[in-house]
């Protein structure tokens, strides 16, 4: 799950990671009033959406008078932002953070994540702070320090001194950047994050280091036990099918084929993806039904795939075990009725009742292919998207 700026640095603030001082606001009037609290004489209105680039789309303001704050918030809310990371539809901004301004005299980049490789939390620092990071691990990965820590010790005051060094910091913002990693540490290891991002890091005029911005992404399966990280999801930000589709507990993940996949079981529903591949088309979705769908779920199921504009074609691979075969046809017959389905549709079943399964489809009256294995499914369903193109 993914969280908002302002929330990161709430959160990353109470375990003494320093930020500018800022508040959030829904409204023009409330930006004012958060402006006027925080003192000027330089405000920032930064737009937020779960996305990185604002800087660039125009989501990220200098302003120097109350009265722009509030001309820049009015404007700001309710746009549609496009950065390189929102797709080129860009992201409803519903609500803005108004920040005091801050006098940067160097932009770095600190990022920790959990690293699967290594078993641990690695940070990554590079002097090319406020840049796309990607870009330069790819164009110039020297740049990148990586220091992994060990989890029986934790992080120790030489690890975060040899950040700050590889980072050029001199002085006292040594100190100030030591304090700043082991806050880092520690947040991300207390709130199960898997990732922490400060770019850019900021040293300023003053020689203080702080985050001048500040993304987070959490453990999903880790959620259940913080109530409070988890209320901070954002509804607004995420995809409307898959949120229907958590509602019916089926697992959905939209991709950008056009074949839309209905499958019971991770496993099958991967390998259903990969057939697909092989004979030359592209899947649309990983759809897991799970094991004990009832005709309702599959309903739902088909409905979701169905939404997807992208979607031309679609193959149902069933493998009725707990679940029964005239179950899943059943529910497919009806919600083919129900959507008015007018693209291709190849149903392959197998175990559990598949027999009557195969006798529900065939005497529905609809269109549907069947297949007898999952090749058999995959050229069928290929062959039909092409033909109906
Ligand atoms: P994004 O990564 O989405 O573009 P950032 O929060 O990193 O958004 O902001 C983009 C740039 O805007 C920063 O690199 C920095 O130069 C500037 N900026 C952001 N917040 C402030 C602030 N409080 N004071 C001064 N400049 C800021
Ligand atoms: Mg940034």
């Amino acid at each position: 799950m993914n969280i908002h700026e302002y929330q990161a640095k709430a959160l990353l603030t109470k375990y003494g990671v320093t930020v500018p001082r800022g508040g959030v606001a829904y409204t023009a009037d409330e930006a004012k009033t958060v402006a006027e609290g925080l003192g000027g004489p330089v405000w920032v209105v930064k737009a937020q959406i779960h996305a990185g680039g604002r800087g660039k789309g125009g989501g990220v303001k200098v302003v120097k008078s109350l009265d722009a704050v509030a001309e820049t918030a009015q404007a700001m809310i309710g746009m549609q932002l496009v950065t390189h990371q929102t797709g080129p539809e860009g992201k409803e901004v519903k609500r803005v953070y108004i920040e005091e301004g801050c006098d940067i005299a160097r932009e770095l980049y600190l990022g920790a994540i959990i690293d699967r490789a290594k078993d641990c939390v690695t940070f990554m620092a590079s002097t090319e702070g406020g840049m796309d990071i990607e870009e330069v691990a790819e164009k110039t990965p020297e740049k990148i320090l990586m220091v992994s820590v060990d989890p029986a010790t934790g992080v120790m005051p030489f690890h975060a001194r040899k950040i700050a060094f590889g980072l050029g910091l001199e002085g006292k913002q040594v100190g100030a950047a030591v304090k700043f990693i082991v806050a880092l540490y520690k947040a991300i290891v207390d709130t199960d994050a898997s990732l922490v991002e400060i770019n850019p890091l900021v040293v300023t005029g003053g020689g203080d280091v702080i985050a001048l911005d500040a993304k987070m992404n959490f453990d999903d399966n880790a959620l259940y036990r913080h109530k409070d990280i988890a209320d901070l999801r954002d509804p607004d930000e995420e995809d409307p099918a898959e949120r229907e589709a958590a509602q019916y507990d089926l697992n959905y993940i939209k991709l950008d084929g056009n074949i839309g996949c209905m499958v019971n079981g991770a496993g099958l529903a991967m390998a259903t993806m990969d057939i697909i591949q092989l004979n030359g088309g592209t899947p649309a979705n990983f759809l897991d039904v799970g094991g004990g769908a009832t005709r309702e779920k599959v309903t739902e199921a088909f409905k979701i795939i169905l939404k997807d504009e992208n979607v031309e074609g679609i193959l149902v691979n069933i493998f009725g075990g707990i679940m029964r075969c005239d179950v899943i046809a059943e529910g497919v017959v009806a919600a083919a009725k129900e959507v008015a389905l007018s693209v291709p549709l190849v149903v392959r079943l197998e175990g559990t009742n598949v027999d009557l399964g195969k006798k529900i489809l065939a005497e529905s009256g609809l269109p549907i292919l069947s297949a007898d294995d999952l090749g058999d499914a995959a050229e069928k369903i290929v062959k039909a998207v092409k033909e109906a193109a």
